[in-house]
């Protein structure tokens, strides 16, 4: 108990933190958009998908929406209505395509546009604690809407460490087969509807190509030029999430059903991998479109071969964690002590 509460004094402190600063952050995105674009778009957001898949669970308990999605319940003042399996999977496939369908944005409204990026900050948090306001634990958003939340299934199945669930000081089941307690959380935990068997195949097999296709645009600079180059703009990954979904669609076809997991860790690796593969030499700014996502200016200082390198190493890191490793199927979180009522209405399975 004394451990207990020493813990949940811990992530409250961490959760205080982490949203002050982010709050400083929204603020800045409006009043000095420079700065705070840089540190949304180039600090955090380029840290945020190693934390996902080497501590899903740190992730999960710090991440400011979430924290501020749950301060209903928090209160006692969450509706706590339980989600059907309907709703919950129509709630996952929106998710995923409220992702593919933002990550393009960047390129002609967000990346650039300090107001644009903390509105849909506000957005998003205002909708998030909704939700969770009105449907029990994380049934609302966290484990449903969140656009994010998918790719911390795809990137997080081999959590370095797994943490105490800061959020749920008891279980409701507020979801079957809860994402943070389920072992090797996978994009395919709940595949019994057709609606999260289509999320989880179209995240895992056409994300490594779509990421791949978001690098070979460039940001425009005005609204009004985003605006002319939208198709180009969505084009170009979505071809590239296309081939992928192909090939991955033919290998999966082609391998007996206990083979997939490998292939879906090897997709789940190309992604990670293909995004730190162009980040890394764009935050120091060696961009083929000058100056894109570029943090610090740092090409007259660091060699070319080192920034030739990097990706490769990278490349192998995030191969080597999320396809090869063993690490005895860890849950991102430990599972908290069950309430009395908790009544799952949410049916949710590990197919993978
Ligand atoms: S631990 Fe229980 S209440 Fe918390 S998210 Fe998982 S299923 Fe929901």
């Amino acid at each position: 108990m004394v451990e207990s509460n020493a813990s949940a004094k811990f992530w409250l402190v961490l959760q205080a933190i982490v949203w002050a600063v982010c709050l400083a952050m929204v603020i800045l995105l409006f009043v000095k958009p420079a700065i705070g674009l840089h540190a949304f778009w180039d600090v955090l957001i380029p840290v945020a998908p190693a934390l996902i898949a080497l501590l899903p669970g740190v992730w999960r308990n710090i991440c400011p929406t979430a924290t501020m999605s749950q301060l209903p319940r928090r209160f006692g003042i969450s509706k706590k209505k339980k989600m059907s399996v309907k709703i919950h999977g129509r709630l996952v496939l929106l998710s995923v395509l409220l992702l593919f369908a933002i990550i393009p944005l960047r390129h002609t409204y967000f990346d650039l546009n300090g107001p644009a990026t903390g509105t849909f900050l506000i957005v998003a948090t205002l909708v998030a604690i909704f939700l969770a306001y009105t449907y029990d634990g994380k049934s609302g958003w966290c484990a449903s809407l969140c656009p994010v939340h998918q790719v911390e299934k795809l990137y997080g199945q081999k959590p370095a460490a797994t943490v105490d669930n800061s959020h749920c000081a008891e279980c409701s089941k507020c979801v079957t087969g809860c994402p943070d307690s389920t072992p090797a959380a996978s994009p395919h935990l709940g595949g019994k509807v057709w609606t999260r068997r289509a999320a989880a195949f179209g995240l895992i097999g056409a994300f490594p190509g779509y990421v791949w296709g978001w690098f070979q645009v460039q940001d425009y600079a005005t609204l009004s030029a985003g605006l002319e180059n939208i198709v180009n703009t969505y084009a170009i990954p979505v071809i590239g999430g296309t081939v992928t979904l192909a090939l991955y669609a033919l290998l999966i076809s082609s391998v007996p059903l206990q083979k997939r997991k490998t292939i879906d860790r090897f997709f789940a690796a190309g992604a990670i991998s293909c995004y730190y593969w162009y980040r890394i030499p764009w935050l120091l700014g060696f961009s083929q479109f000058d100056g894109n996502g570029m943090l610090v200016d740092l090409t007259d200082t660091i060699s070319p071969i080192v920034i030739f390198v990097v990706p490769y190493v990278t490349t192998a890191f995030w191969v080597w964690w999320i396809a090869l490793k063993r690490n005895g199927l860890r849950s991102w979180m430990k599972m908290p002590p069950k309430t009395n009522n908790s009544i799952a209405t949410v049916d949710i399975t590990v197919s993978a």
